[in-house]
């Protein structure tokens, strides 16, 4: 069953099958984001088209009711108390003269004393719709407009009286086809369209007007509405959903093409990707056989007496064309194929068949393995390594491992087995410290001797760099917790200097030597031995 599952898997993971894989579901994920983005844009779209037709409309009705205003203002600087013929004859004339008024007077007591023509009493009135705004009292009626013997808008204060007509509101207001417009007065009991019909209001409108939403989309209108700010009038502009519908088909056609582009492209990319981790996986296991990889030695330095006390092995890979690859190139690849073990092995038997007799001849000195996260997890790793060391007849102390942060991420697991690395007899260092994910709370349930101060802190060690160091405190707690510090990637004499004064042990970077191979490696040790 595991066999027909692995057969199974490697049918499929393979560059075209895997493209298509992400291609297929990154389809999935950017379709459905650019049906909602389509959705929401025709929204926006509808929505700004519609407010740019309210504003325009609005602004064109306050015009309106502003320059009725400025005539009532008019009207009652002149004196009609009483209505004697001068007055009546400056009534006439003045009504020529003001702007969509037809007919203007004053009421006292309710009743008309003056006017230019018929003005409707206050009893006539009260068969309109009225409200106030501010100081100036409005009374409408849209129905009137069928009579235009009947005013269909009045407005008045402190007894004058203006009466117009919402045929003029109505000629202020134009829209393009498909879009409807109606004024609606604060009881919008009855309401006028701009084609200047009197309606009711539908169910519909009524909740689009209720609707606090920018664009609301009803069953047989879209809609926007806007402020009671005209007089106490609002505006509510309404659409053809089939315009709204055809814009967002449009959006959808766009974004999906879109969409399936960028589909297509990370499915290329995921393809690629994998192509060249495949061919660099198959790579290395080649290098593996051929038994391309080499280990070259960067010597560790007491701070203080500069005598070599080890060194770190560092693995190379030296590929048939005698190109040198970094490891930094191949050792993450490695670590996410499972191959780091296999290499981590191979390291360990170089170091103890190049340099086993040479380290048995000095047991003070030691050489650091790195390990990677796998190797830890690895139950089998101890005996490998045992067995090695039995092999090569080496001092299990003679070896030690330097684990970085990201291998401890299950802290309880690892700690277990760093355990048994240590029963055994060798030395753990934490690797590149202070760069991972968190650095003080795991470090005293882990069973370590050595601290390694990542380059990045001993960079800014000797420099000018107004921050802070941090090299000094990490230093520090190293001391508290009883471990060792080795620094790592000295460049100056005055981080080495600086090093030793705050309390650093160890020394390994180009100050003193870059890595070399194990021959070099020993004629260093005997000059600085
Ligand atoms: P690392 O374990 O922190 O090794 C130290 C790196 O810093 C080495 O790079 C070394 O050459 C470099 N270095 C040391 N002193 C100086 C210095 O003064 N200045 C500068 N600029 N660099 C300095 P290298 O050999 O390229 O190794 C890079 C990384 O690859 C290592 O970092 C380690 O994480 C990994 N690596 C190397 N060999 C192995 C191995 O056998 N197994 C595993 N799992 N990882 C390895
Ligand atoms: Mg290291
Ligand atoms: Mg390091």
């Amino acid at each position: 069953m595991a066999n027909k599952h692995r057969t199974w898997f490697k049918a499929v993971y393979r560059p075209l099958p895997m493209g298509l894989i992400f291609t297929f579901i990154s389809a999935l994920g950017l379709l459905w984001g650019a049906w909602n983005l389509a959705g929401w844009q025709a929204r926006e779209a509808e929505r700004s088209a519609l407010q740019a037709l309210h504003d325009q409309a609005s602004e064109s009705s306050l015009r309106f009711y502003t320059q009725l205003y400025g005539s009532l203002q008019t009207l009652e600087a002149v004196p009609l108390q009483r209505c004697t013929a001068a007055g009546l004859a400056q009534l006439h004339d003045l009504r020529r003269h003001l702007l969509y008024v037809r007919e203007i007077g004053y009421l006292s007591a309710n009743e008309p004393v003056c006017g230019s023509g018929r003005i409707p009493t206050i009893s006539e009135l009260q068969q309109y719709q009225h409200w106030q705004f501010g100081e100036v009292d409005l009374w409408w009626a849209p129905d009137n407009l069928a009579d235009p013997q009947l005013p269909s808008l009045v407005m008045g204060r402190n007894g004058y009286l203006l009466a117009s007509s919402l045929q003029y509101l109505r000629d202020q207001i134009s829209m393009p086809t498909g879009i409807d417009a109606l004024v609606v007065g604060p009881k919008s009991a009855q309401v006028l369209d701009f084609r200047g019909v009197s309606t009711s209001l539908s169910a519909e409108q009524q909740r689009a007007l209720a609707s606090s939403q920018p664009l609301w989309i009803g069953r047989q209108r879209v809609y926007i509405s806007g402020p009671s700010d005209n007089y106490g009038m609002r505006l509510l502009i309404s659409a053809d959903p089939q315009r709204l519908q055809q814009l967002t088909w449009q959006y959808r056609a766009l974004w999906a093409v879109m969409a399936l582009l960028l589909a297509a492209l990370i499915g290329w990319l995921a393809a690629l990707q994998l192509r060249r981790d495949q061919s660099l996986e198959r790579a290395l296991q080649m290098a593996l056989r051929r038994g391309e990889l080499e280990v070259d030695y960067q010597p560790l330095v007491d701070l203080e007496t500069r005598r070599c006390l080890g060194a770190e092995a560092l693995v190379r890979w030296r590929r048939a064309d005698g190109q040198r690859v970094r490891p930094d190139l191949f050792i993450p690849q490695a670590e996410d194929s499972g191959q780091i073990c296999a290499i981590t092995q191979r390291v360990i038997e170089l170091v103890l068949s190049e340099q086993g007799e040479f380290l048995k001849q000095n047991p003070n000195l030691y050489i650091s393995v790195n390990l990677a996260a796998a190797d830890i997890l690895d139950a089998s790793f101890v005996q490998h390594a045992q067995a090695l060391l039995t092999k090569y007849q080496v001092a299990p102390a003679q070896l030690l491992y330097e684990v970085t942060e990201r291998g401890l991420v299950d802290v309880a697991l690892a700690s277990s087995l760093l355990q048994a690395l240590r029963d055994s007899g060798h030395r753990i260092a934490i690797d590149d410290f202070g760069t991972g994910y968190s650095s003080l709370s795991y470090l005293q349930q882990l069973p370590v001797d050595v601290l390694k101060i990542d380059k990045s802190f001993v960079d800014t060690l000797g420099s000018e760099a107004a921050s802070s160091p941090v090299a000094p405190h990490i230093i520090q707690m190293a001391r508290s917790l009883g471990l060792k510090v080795i620094a790592e990637g000295i460049e100056h004499e005055a981080q080495a200097s600086l090093l030793l004064e705050l309390g650093a042990h160890v020394g390994q970077g180009w100050l003193f030597a870059k890595a070399m191979d194990a021959a070099s490696f020993r004629a260093f040790v005997a000059e600085h031995g």
